[in-house]
C-alpha cells in the first residue's frame, strides 16, 4: 500500500504514520526526519538545510525529490510506503508521479488531516522528540515512562527548534498557502480522502483501516 498523509504541522501525521507503518509493515518516509538526521550528521545536505528549516521555510524541491526517490527505491519501501511531510509543493507532487510511473507503482490513497488550530498549538507546544532514535512524544498525550527520557533508548528528549511559537505560525501559514493546489491535484485523481486530525491516535487508526477495507485496499 502506498499512502500520502497531508496536513499542517501538528496534525498528527507523524504519530499516525508511525502506527500505520508498524502495523501494516510499510515504510514511514518523513522528509522532515530525514532532513533532521542529515543536519545532525553535519552532511553537506544537512548544512544546506539547517538554516532553511530553522526559519520554517521550504527546502528546495530538487533536494527533497532526490531524498524521496532514494527512500522509495529503498528495500524498506518494497512493500509500500507512507509519505509524511511530502509533497509540500505542486512540483513535488508532479515529480512524485514521474518517479512512481518509472517504477510501475502508483498511489493508493492520499489522506488529508483536517485539524483545528487549538489542537495544533496544543500538540506542537507539548511535542518532544528523541534526538537519537527519532521517537516522538507529547508531554501530556504521549508521555515517556520517565519524564524527559526516551523509552526506547534512554536519551534525553528535546523540543524541535522549529516548534517554538514564531516559527510555528510561519510554518502553518506556509502550509495553508501551498496546500490547496496539492489538494486539487489529488482530488482530481480521485484518491483524496479527508480525516479528522483532532481524533485520538487509536480512534483515527480504526477509522483509516475501515476506510482501507471499504476501498478494497487491505
Ligand atoms: P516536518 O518535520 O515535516 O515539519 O519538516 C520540518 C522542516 O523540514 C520543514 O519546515 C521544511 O523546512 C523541511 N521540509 C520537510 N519536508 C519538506 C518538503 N517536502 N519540502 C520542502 N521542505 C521540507
Amino acid at each position: 500500500m502506498n499512502l500520502i498523509l497531508l496536513g499542517p504541522p501538528g496534525a498528527g501525521k507523524g504519530t499516525q504514520a508511525a502506527v500505520l507503518s508498524e502495523r501494516l509493515g510499510i515504510s514511514h518516509i518523513s522528509t522532515g526526519d530525514i532532513l533532521r538526521e542529515e543536519v545532525k550528521e553535519g552532511s553537506a545536505l544537512g548544512l544546506k538545510a539547517k538554516q532553511i528549516m530553522q526559519r520554517g521555510s521550504l527546502v528546495p524541491d530538487e533536494i527533497i525529490v532526490q531524498i524521496v526517490e532514494k527512500a522509495i527505491n529503498g528495500k524498506k519501501a518494497a512493500n509500500g510506503f507512507i509519505l509524511d511531510g511530502f509533497p509540500r509543493t505542486l512540483v513535488q507532487a508532479e515529480r512524485l508521479d514521474g518517479i512512481l510511473s518509472g517504477l510501475n507503482r502508483n498511489l493508493d490513497l492520499v489522506l488529508d488531516f483536517k485539524t483545528s488550530t487549538a489542537v495544533i498549538i496544543e500538540r506542537l507546544s507539548g511535542r518532544r522528540i528523541c534526538p537519537s532514535c527519532r521517537a516522538g512524544y507529547h508531554v501530556k498525550n504521549i508521555p515517556p515512562r520517565a519524564e524527559g527520557i526516551c523509552d526506547n533508548c534512554g536519551s534525553r528528549l528535546s523540543q524541535r527548534d522549529d516548534d517554538k511559537s514564531e516559527t510555528v505560525i510561519k510554518r502553518i501559514d506556509l502550509y495553508q498557502k501551498s496546500i490547496s493546489s496539492i489538494i486539487d491535484y489529488y482530488g482530481k485523481k480521485g484518491i483524496l480522502e479527508t480525516v479528522s486530525g483532532d481524533l485520538e491516535v487509536e480512534a483515527l487508526y480504526k477509522l483509516i483501516v475501515e476506510m482501507f477495507k471499504n476501498k478494497g485496499l487491505s
